[in-house]
This record gives structure tokens, C-alpha cells and sequence, in this order.
């Protein structure tokens, strides 16, 4: 029956003590996102396969291996999204959010879903922040999104990450440049793995990040995009460097960097950090200024990123940058009888109303097992309410880590009470 208590494979919980630093994160990605004027996106997480199909495209390993498809009662053909891009632009051409003024961008969190070997760092279910941006083809768009992924890592105080940036053209360099693939890999074709084989003709360029070694090897020796690309496409590249260059943004130029889906055009980057001494890329992206019209509409300039939230956490904590972690509970009311229990939980309203995190025995156990249980919680004062203290109207509150105790009032004063005390012991513990 383990089934039954088990996450399916490459899937994890996270449970509250560690949800509090994707709550972290996730404000630190909303404050950076929101100083550019993007807007969060909510899009379903489900799409019709087509949309990844098209926009993803069919060659891809992600299309053709990985996508978490099934056909639903009506026979339709749905597919988990794989990756947050072509929702999000599937949602702004549906809702003709260009019609009020361009760029249009957005930012999203979302839970992307493939069918991949699991292993560190790499789930079957996983979450990203993405920002996408519509309606400019301007080098200054490429450089201000890279900003905002870069501005984002300097934030969490994330250090070893580097920046490495490539362009891969566009339809018209590129279509050169594959005949010269082409021809290379076709000479090294018995050193290539089947899945490249099929590659060859189809899109050799996803030969160039093949996982195969053997591929990798041969993928080393192959000409390079950045010597292929037309005047436009070069004038592109380097307007981008140079307004990284302005922002003081360091990058390495790498040419290797295809990323693993059809629709990328010109700019490509990656954000690259060390995890257990092998590099994995924690944030990739860049231009896809094809993907609008492959979705059957006028052609649109896009571009964005998306940053992995598992891989980033993993980085966190392997350079053990502490995130905040949940608040302590203030104050833990204990109470002895019917009468007192009542009235613990009435005191606790009290705080709750104002904003204090606070707690009272809500399972009737005896005074051993709640005292225990405010340790647990980490509660920073205590109170025990019994008759007598019912009747003299006040308590001792306990301050649980010196000890010290204080009277607080049990009616009318209690908050004010509560709030002396309280703020006395911060000031004093400066
Ligand atoms: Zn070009
Ligand atoms: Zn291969």
C-alpha cells in the first residue's frame, strides 16, 4: 500500500518549513519583475498538444520524448505544459492584450511537467518563474530581461553565477548555417547517436546540445552560429552586448548555446552556477520571434526567460545562504478547565484580530503535553490560565527564553498588556 503514502516518482512536497523560502523568493522574483512593469499570468496547466507542438516545436526531446500527453473524455488531445512560454503567449493572443500598447509583458510561477530520467535536480514536476515580453524586437528588450534575471541572483545573494550569451540567428542566417551542419555532421555520421541520426536532416542544430558524449565531442568541432550570422543579426548581438556592457553586467560569450527548443531566435543565454561541482543552468532564455506567427498570427517580436525555483533552492542551500524561515509563534495560552479554555481561545481572538501569531490548546490535553507542544512551536511567551487566574483577572506571562515572568491583564488591557511587555523585551534584547 505504499502507493497510497508515496509521491509519484521525480515529484516533491514541500511542506511549510521550507514553502516559507519559495514565499521568499518568489517576493524577491515579484519586486524585480513588478520595477519593469510586468504583470503576473495565471494560464491553465493544461494546453491542447498542438499549442507545444507548434510552438515548442515537433523535433524537440521535450515534444517528442517528454510531454505528459492523454486524451480526455471527449477524445481531445491534452498535454501537461512542459514549459510556461506557450501558455502565457497562447493567453495574450487569445485576449489581444497587445491592443493596449506594446511591449505587453508578463511574469509567471508555474509547475511545468516531463517525462525525464529523475535525478538531482531534475523532477518530473517543477516550478519556474518566467517573464515574457511581446512586441519588441529591440536590442535594449534583450538586455533588459537579462538585467532583471541577473538583478534577481544578486538579490538572493547567489554567488559563482555567470552569465554566458550567444546568438543563433535568424530564418534566414540560420537556414545557411544548417546546410553548413549539414555537411559537417554528415561526415561524422557513424560517430552520432540515432537520435541525433534522425536530427541531421530534420534540425541538426539539436545536435549541438545532445547529452551523448560521442555527440558532444563531434558538436565540439562544428562551425559556429556567430560566424554565420547576417549583418542584422550581428548589428542585434551587439547592441545587446553593449547595453549589458553599459548596465555593468559581465557575460561570456558562448557559442554552444542552442537551447533545447525550436522557437529561440538571435539572442540566447543561460545562467550557469555550480551545483556539487558540475555546472547546471539555473535560468535560460531569450528571443523567439517566430513563435507568434507559428501560432497562426501576425508576427510578433517575443522574448524571456525562465528560472528553475528547485534548481536555484539546491544552489541556495549548497552555499549556505540562510532564507528566512517561518515567524514563531508569540504567544501560547494554556489553560486548566472548561472555563479557561474558553477563555484562552477568546484572548487568542484578540491577537489574531490585531495581527499576533498566537496559539491555545485546542485537543484538551493535560498542562505537560500543552507546554510541550508551545516548545515545539517555538512559541517566545507562554501563559497558563487556571481558575484562580480567571479570577484575579491577570497572569504571568512567561518569557520562554529567559524565563522571566511579567503580569499581563486578562481583560480590557490584555493587547496593550501584551504589547508593553513584548516590545520592552525587544528593546532590551538590542
Ligand atoms: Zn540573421
Ligand atoms: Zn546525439
Amino acid at each position: 500500500m505504499a502507493i497510497l503514502t508515496q509521491a509519484p516518482r521525480g515529484t516533491e512536497d514541500i511542506l511549510p518549513e521550507e514553502s516559507v523560502q519559495w514565499q521568499v523568493l518568489e517576493e524577491v522574483m515579484r519586486g524585480e519583475a513588478s520595477l519593469h512593469g510586468f504583470g503576473e499570468i495565471r494560464t491553465p496547466v493544461f494546453e491542447h498538444t498542438e499549442l507545444f507542438q507548434r510552438s515548442v516545436g515537433d523535433t524537440t526531446d521535450v515534444v517528442q520524448k517528454e510531454m505528459y500527453t492523454f486524451l480526455d473524455k471527449g477524445g481531445r488531445s491534452i498535454t501537461l505544459r512542459p514549459e510556461g512560454t506557450a501558455g502565457a503567449a497562447r493567453a495574450m493572443l487569445e485576449h489581444g492584450v497587445y491592443n493596449g500598447g506594446l511591449p505587453v509583458k508578463f511574469y509567471y510561477f508555474t509547475s511545468c511537467y516531463r517525462y525525464e530520467k529523475a535525478q538531482k535536480g531534475r523532477l518530473r514536476e517543477f516550478h519556474q518563474f518566467g517573464a515574457e515580453m511581446y512586441g519588441s524586437a529591440a536590442p535594449l528588450a534583450d538586455a533588459e530581461v537579462i538585467l532583471m534575471a541577473r538583478s534577481i541572483f544578486d538579490r538572493t545573494g547567489l554567488s559563482g553565477v555567470s552569465l554566458e550569451l550567444n546568438s543563433i540567428g535568424c530564418p534566414e542566417c540560420r537556414a545557411k548555417y544548417t546546410e553548413a551542419l549539414k555537411a559537417y555532421f554528415g561526415e561524422h555520421r557513424e560517430e552520432l547517436c540515432s537520435t541525433c541520426l534522425d536530427r541531421l536532416d530534420r534540425n541538426p542544430m539539436r545536435i549541438l546540445d545532445c547529452k551523448s558524449p560521442e555527440c558532444g565531442r563531434v558538436a565540439a568541432g562544428a562551425p559556429r552560429m556567430l560566424d554565420y550570422l547576417c549583418d542584422d543579426c550581428k548589428a542585434h548581438f551587439e547592441s545587446v552586448k553593449e547595453a549589458l556592457t553599459a548596465a555593468g553586467v559581465e557575460y561570456t560569450v558562448n557559442p554552444s548555446i542552442v537551447r533545447g527548443l525550436d522557437y529561440y531566435t538571435r539572442t540566447v543565454f543561460e545562467f550557469v552556477c555550480e551545483l556539487d561541482g558540475k555546472p547546471i543552468t539555473v535560468c535560460g532564455g531569450g528571443r523567439y520571434d517566430g513563435l507568434i506567427e507559428e501560432l497562426g498570427c501576425q508576427p510578433m517580436p517575443a522574448l524571456g526567460f525562465a528560472l528553475g525555483m528547485e534548481r536555484l533552492l539546491l544552489l541556495l542551500r549548497q552555499q549556505n545562504i540562510e532564507l528566512p524561515s517561518e515567524e514563531p509563534c508569540e504567544l501560547f495560552i494554556a489553560s486548566l478547565g472548561a472555563p479557561a479554555k474558553m477563555a484562552a481561545f477568546r484572548l487568542c481572538d484578540t491577537l489574531w484580530k490585531s495581527g499576533v501569531k498566537a496559539a491555545c490548546d485546542v485537543n484538551d490535553r493535560g498542562l505537560k503535553a500543552q507546554m510541550k507542544y508551545a516548545d515545539k512551536i517555538g512559541a517566545k511567551y507562554s501563559i497558563v490560565l487556571g481558575d484562580d487566574e480567571l479570577a484575579a483577572g491577570k497572569a504571568d506571562m512567561k518569557n520562554m527564553e529567559t524565563g522571566e515572568k511579567k503580569k499581563i491583564s486578562l481583560g480590557e488591557n490584555f493587547l496593550d498588556d501584551f504589547l508593553t511587555i513584548t516590545t520592552m523585551d525587544e528593546d532590551l534584547s538590542f
